[in-house]
Parts: C-alpha cells; sequence; structure tokens
C-alpha cells in the first residue's frame, strides 16, 4: 500500500502523526520520523525537499530540537505536515522519502533528561496498600489524597521498545528470611504507565501552573516501569523506589503529539478530597486522557487497562513537581504511574494480577506468577479520534533476558 493511500480507519492515518527517530536499513545516520501508516516518512527530509522553514527543527538525530521550539512551532509544523502528507501537489516530492516500518531501525527518539515516577493510579495504589499492608486500616496513605507520590527515577536507563531487558540481581529478604541473599531477580514485573515528554522547559524558582501544561508538555508515549518486586520490597524503607526500579524502563518508539488526543481529553475521575489551590483543576480545561491500554505476556492479553480512571492528572503531576522551585528540562520524562482500573482484567501489573503470586496466571505457555526468562510484555494502546476514528499510540515490548550472575 502506497504511503499516501493510507486505509480508511488505520489508527496512524493522516489524524495521528506520531514522531520517531529511525535510521534506514544500513545506515547508522538517525533521522526524525513521522509515523503514517506502516510507513515512516523522513521529515527532515521531506522539509528540505519541500523548502519548509521548519527544516531547522526537524533535520536532527533526536527530537530535542523541535521538543524546545514550543506550542506555537509544535502546531505549526504539525500542519506542515499533514499538508505534505494529505496535499496531492505534495506528493511527486514527498512519496520517495518514505521508508516502510519493517525496514527501519527505530531509536529512543529523544534525549531524556530527568526521569520522575509517579503512583496517581487510586487503583493500584489501593491495591498495593492492600498486598503489602494487609493489616493497615486504610491501603491509602494518609497523604495519597493530598499530593501526587513520585519519586526520582534514572533517565540514564531508559531505552527504547525492542530492548532486551537483563534480569536484574540484587539483595533480597523475605520475611522469613534470617538475613539477606543476593541473587537474580526471582519477582521480576512489569508496570503499565503513559509517559509524558517535557518540551519547553521552565525556570528554576517559578513553578508551573495546572494551565500551563500544554505549554511545557509535547506529548506522551507507553511506559512500562520494569520492577523487581524483591529487591524494591527490602531496599524502599525509608526513602522509596531504587535498584528494584533502575535498571531499565522501556518507553514506545513513537512520541504522540498531545494535539492529536484532543478527540480524548476527558474529565478525572470525581475528587473526594479537595486538593490544595495548586492541584486544584475544578476550573480548568479537563486534562484526563482516555487511552485504552492492553497488556500482552508472549502475545496473550493480560490484562486492559483504562487511562481514563488516573486519580491524579499529568497537569496535576507536573504542578506538583515544580511547585518547589524545581525546574523542568527538554526531554524531561514523567511516569503516569501503574495504570489499574476497578476490575481484576484492568491491572496494569502481574502484583496486582496474581495478587504477589497468590493467584498465578494461566497463559498458554503456562502459569505465571511473575516474569521467567524469555518471556515478551509487550504494552500498546489507543485513544479515540475524532468521528469515532482511532489514534493509535504504538506499543512498548520487551523480552527478559536471563542474568549472567549466579546466586551468591
Ligand atoms: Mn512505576
Amino acid at each position: 500500500m502506497p504511503p499516501f493511500d493510507v486505509p480508511e480507519g488505520d489508527p496512524f492515518g493522516p489524524h495521528n502523526l506520531p514522531y520517531g527517530v529511525f535510521s534506514p536499513a544500513g545506515s547508522t545516520e538517525r533521522r526524525v520520523g513521522v509515523r503514517l501508516g506502516d510507513h515512516v516518512l523522513d521529515a527532515g527530509a521531506a522539509a528540505r525537499a519541500i523548502g519548509s522553514p521548519y527544516t531547522s527543527l526537524l533535520a536532527h538525530p533526536t527530537l530535542n530540537p523541535l521538543l524546545a521550539a514550543g506550542r506555537t512551532a509544535w502546531s505549526d509544523v504539525r500542519r506542515a505536515l499533514t499538508a505534505w502528507v494529505t496535499v496531492p501537489a505534495h506528493r511527486e516530492t514527498i512519496e520517495r522519502l518514505f521508508y516502510p516500518l519493517s525496514s527501519v531501525t527505530l531509536h529512543l527518539p529523544f534525549e531524556v533528561a530527568d526521569y520522575v515516577d509517579f503512583y496517581s493510579s487510586e487503583h493500584h495504589a489501593r491495591n498495593a496498600g492492600h498486598i503489602f499492608r494487609p493489616d493497615a486500616e486504610n491501603p491509602l496513605t494518609p497523604n495519597w489524597k493530598h499530593l501526587p507520590i513520585g519519586y526520582h527515577g534514572r533517565s540514564g536507563t531508559v531505552v527504547v521498545s525492542g530492548t532486551d531487558v537483563v534480569r536484574p540481581s540484587g539483595q533480597r529478604k523475605g520475611p522469613a528470611d534470617p538475613a539477606p541473599v543476593f541473587g537474580p531477580s526471582v519477582r521480576l514485573d512489569i508496570e503499565a504507565e503513559v509517559g509524558f515528554v517535557v518540551g519547553v522547559p521552565s525556570k528554576r524558582g517559578r513553578p508551573v501552573a495546572l494551565g500551563d501544561f500544554r505549554e511545557h508538555v509535547f506529548g506522551l508515549c507507553l511506559l512500562n516501569d520494569w520492577s523487581a518486586r524483591d529487591i524494591q520490597a527490602w531496599e524502599y524503607v525509608p526513602l522509596g523506589p531504587f535498584l528494584g526500579k533502575s535498571f531499565a524502563t522501556s518507553v514506545s518508539a513513537w512520541i504522540t503529539p498531545l494535539e492529536a488526543l484532543e478527540d480524548a481529553r476527558v474529565a478525572p475521575p470525581e475528587r473526594t478530597h479537595p486538593p490544595l489551590p495548586y492541584l486544584d483543576d475544578s476550573d480548568e480545561e479537563p486534562c484526563g486522557y482516555d487511552l485504552r491500554i492492553s497488556i500482552a505476556v508472549n502475545g496473550h492479553t493480560v490484562s486492559e487497562p483504562p487511562f481514563h480512571t488516573m486519580y491524579w492528572t499529568a497537569a496535576q503531576q507536573l504542578a506538583h513537581m515544580t511547585v518547589n522551585g524545581a525546574s523542568l528540562r527538554t526531554g524531561d520524562l514523567y511516569g503516569s504511574g501503574t495504570v489499574s482500573g476497578p476490575e481484576e482484567r484492568q491491572r496494569g501489573s502481574l502484583l496486582e494480577l496474581t495478587w504477589n503470586g497468590r493467584d498465578p496466571l494461566e497463559l498458554p505457555d503456562g502459569k505465571r506468577t511473575y516474569l521467567e526468562d524469555g518471556d515478551v510484555v509487550t504494552l500498546s494502546a489507543w485513544a479515540p479520534g475524532a468521528d469515532g476514528a482511532r489514534v493509535g499510540l504504538g506499543e512498548v515490548s520487551g523480552r527478559v533476558v536471563a542474568s549472567s550472575r549466579r546466586t551468591d
């Protein structure tokens, strides 16, 4: 199928146009690409061929210059790209600059600056509370309804979809163990999340207000926050996640601009506790997103978490992480937190899906509590677009590879 003639209903039609970075077959050169159907447009080469003023934003090995350019430029470039791939007069110039998706190598699309991960699904937080603190009166910690809880992660180990994930080693100590032991994690898990990509930086000392979310955030991706539950359980008191998370975080190769998701914006769930003024979004435009996520293990769908159920929105997370004066940099990435809905088959982690191993999942290739070596986990998603269209968010996939270390 020639790229211009994307079939009706394709989730990667001209209404979507997500951005990535690719190398054509046989080349190591990295180029900004825009996905259309099952093809990738060399966006920098297209801009040059057309004589577009946006060549300076697109002819780069990363998305960072485009991210930094700001909301007006994001809109202008998107409008130009839409014309290039739909107006027949451009067809002859543009058509030879498409590559079949199956022929290219996709790379991490931007240089990740700081990485933060949140914990903003009430269903996930309640499930985790019930599992880890079964005797507690309230599964939510006292702060949960007052601020979006988060932690700073490790940006240097954010990897693109398709990158293998080596089973991490570390310390663990079960409640009955007399002393900690060292070895490969035996409770390797996933967390199905959405990642938000910051484009425009902010100045240190100047918090970003809720209403400025879309001035700073360029788009979103799918994110798998791989988690070694045994390492995490032993190390996290009192400072939070560390080595149980920092070995790898996978992101999808395609960044969907927020502009492509206007029809997916929804109001977040009703707030049961009025937030403090800097988090109070009752007078703001709705900033929840209706994203339908699927989790597959070795090609078998195990869960379908609904993103619209997230209690704290990405705008509130951004306002919270800057309210102390912390500044944003181009390429900052923040994860939503594990997305879990109210139903059992809407849970975003194996921790919850198997209730910490108590209720194994039945897969066609056997039972699973946590991940086994060789397992491939794939998160995919789509969002409603205009007139019944779907906006595809691509996928983030990773295979678990055996640790080369022996138990010590
Ligand atoms: Mn997480």
